[in-house]
């Protein structure tokens, strides 16, 4: 299968920057499929889009759609989709006419309007709005109906550049099952740009991780969340028990795995010796003193959502743990010492040391 979208070493200096925003890009993305483009602030996430979508020309690379390149090619003619976290729909315009925007300016005839408007408003669940002005509906709302705008001219690529940033968690989890379900209705081609990884996995079949403008790591979110590349991808994924590590042959052939937590045969290999061991919090179980296990202080604990987020010292080094609320009868208590044990076979060895 080719891929729909190509882009190839793309790379662009604003005038006056001092350094590349983006900086030899490259990836392939398949036709109905749709990738996540995640990174910090300022790491050329936009960038990356508005050379897409033609807004801005390349410095040097290109971005080709079905193996044609579309360097030269202007915005209008690419038949791109780009939705904004501003969303800037029309304040004079009611629903239904901001979503038949893009097809008045088309030229669609008036039956064709209509029926693609009616089919958008039953798909975004918001047909008792259709009549409304847009500044008399919710924020999800209206997010439905920017999003509802960018479909209409049936684009071959919608990209949507941290569209659900404004929103609140619960209606950004909401919102992200539902661009899921639209981009399987619509079968079209999606990226979608955020900080926010836990966006990208609800929406995305692959990620790619920007950091300082370059490509750090392409893959299925699974994979990023449980091979990051490099310290950067861990640490912004959240992964904060990273150990440096040492694998080694023992005499009778095994292999053997050693960090400042312990030593235990490692099931994955990594390709160099010297490595970083990720240790889950799942991996770590809070036990009574004196039970089997490492001795180790509890030094300061917040509970988030359904668990404790408990954060240990053992022999000076800092440890993550997880505690499910009501697994255990008292809450974990600071300045307490207690026994911790790691589940080895959940640890990962990762091919990088920081
Ligand atoms: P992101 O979308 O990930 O926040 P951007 O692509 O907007 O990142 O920005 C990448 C880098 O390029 C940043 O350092 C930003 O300051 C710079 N930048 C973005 N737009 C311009 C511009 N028009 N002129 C100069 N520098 C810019």
């Amino acid at each position: 299968m080719t891929n729909l979208l190509t882009v190839t070493s793309l790379t662009k200096t604003y005038d006056a920057a001092q350094t590349p925003a983006l900086s030899n890009v490259t990836f392939g993305l398949d036709e109905g499929k749709s990738l996540a483009v995640l990174g910090p602030s300022g790491c050329g996430k936009s960038t990356l889009l508005r050379l897409i979508a033609g807004l801005e020309t390349p410095d040097g690379g290109e971005a080709a759609m079905n193996g044609e390149s579309l360097n030269g090619v202007p915005p209008h003619r690419r038949g791109f989709g780009l939705m904004h976290q501003d969303l800037a729909l029309f304040p004079h315009l009611n629903v239904r006419d901001n979503i038949a925007f893009g097809l008045r300016s088309q030229r669609w005839d008036a039956e064709g309007i209509q029926r693609r408007v009616n089919e958008l408003l039953e798909l975004m669940r918001i047909e008792p709005l259709a009549d409304r002005s847009v500044d008399a509906i919710s924020g999800g709302e209206q997010q439905r109906v920017a999003l509802a705008r960018s479909l209409a001219p049936r684009p071959r690529l919608l990209m949507l550049d941290e569209p659900l940033g404004a929103l609140d968690r619960r209606l950004r989890e909401e919102l992200a099952q539902e661009i899921r379900r639209i981009r399987d209705h619509e079968g079209v081609t999606l990226i979608y740009v955020t900080h926010d990884h836990d966006e990208a996995f609800a929406v995305a079949d692959d990620i790619l991780v920007l950091e300082g403008g370059r490509a750090v790591q392409h893959g299925p979110p699974e994979d990023v969340w449980l091979k990051p590349a490099t310290p950067f991808v861990a640490r912004f994924l959240g992964h904060e028990n990273l150990f440096p590590c040492e694998v080694s042959t023992t005499e009778d052939g095994a292999n053997e795995a050693r960090c400042a937590l312990g030593t235990w045969q490692p099931i994955d290999v990594p390709t160099s010796q010297a490595c970083t061991a990720l240790i889950p919090p799942e991996a770590i179980t809070i036990v009574e003193p004196n039970q089997n296990g490492a001795e180790a202080t509890i030094e300061d604990v917040t509970l988030q959502g359904g668990s404790y987020d408990v954060t240990l010292n053992i022999r000076g080094e800092k440890l993550r743990a997880r505690v499910l609320v009501g697994a255990t009868s008292t809450r974990p208590n600071p300045n307490t010492t207690v026994s911790v044990s790691i589940d080895w076979n959940q640890v990962r060895l990762l091919d990088w040391v920081e």
